[in-house]
């Protein structure tokens, strides 16, 4: 059966000395379709790039909370260019982060809700990032901006909350490593998710 990878980072530098090896590899290994997400500027030409260069890859452009530090907001303005692209299928990852960065959460409000009126006006779904920001991201997705395409929540905590809310607003849901820890506890809020 093949898959579709929907969330990845080819565009990473640790790639670089065996990207297109390892890309090809896993094509025959039966990832047929991948999706590489960009964070800042950089990684979201690269992402673009390499969603040029090969047909089964896709692209997200977005900054996301991590890279807010040292991003300016004309960023946004180059993210839509990178956006402008048919092959960048995405504005992400962008949110909120409060596990890595509580100096500037005003800063990562501003950038979210820019970015997804950026997405709303390119006609773009979302790749959300949330990590100890439960309450202000759905804060500012219920009240301060419902975007149209909606998008996935990436790497979903494992909060019922939250999942509950994320689904009710129409999104999906993604899990990741975090449900294999020794220390989690997946079901009760995994099935919050609705199998379709
Ligand atoms: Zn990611």
């Amino acid at each position: 059966m093949p898959f579709f990878d929907s969330h990845a980072h080819y565009n990473d530098e640790k790639f670089n000395e065996d990207r297109d090896s390892i890309i090809s590899k896993i094509y025959h290994e039966n990832i047929t379709k991948i999706t590489c997400a960009g964070y800042n500027l950089k990684s979201s030409e690269f992402a673009r790039d390499l969603s040029n260069e090969y047909d089964f890859i896709y692209a997200t452009a977005g900054i996301s909370p991590n890279d807010i530090e040292d991003a300016q907001i004309e960023d946004i303005e180059k993210i839509r260019q990178i956006a402008q692209n048919d092959k960048v299928v995405a504005i992400g990852e962008i949110g909120l982060d409060y596990y890595w960065n509580q100096d500037n959460k005003e800063k990562q409000k501003e950038f979210f809700v820019k970015q997804i009126e950026l997405a709303d006006e390119l006609n773009l779904p979302i790749v959300i990032h949330c990590r100890d920001a439960v309450m202000d991201t759905l804060d500012i997705l219920k009240h301060k901006i419902n975007p149209r395409k909606k998008g996935i929540f990436h790497c979903c905590m494992l909060n019922k909350e939250l999942i509950k809310e994320a689904v009710k607003l129409g999104f999906y849901i993604s899990f990741s490593g975090n449900i294999t820890f020794k220390t989690a506890k997946p079901n009760e809020p995994v099935n919050e998710v609705p199998l379709r």
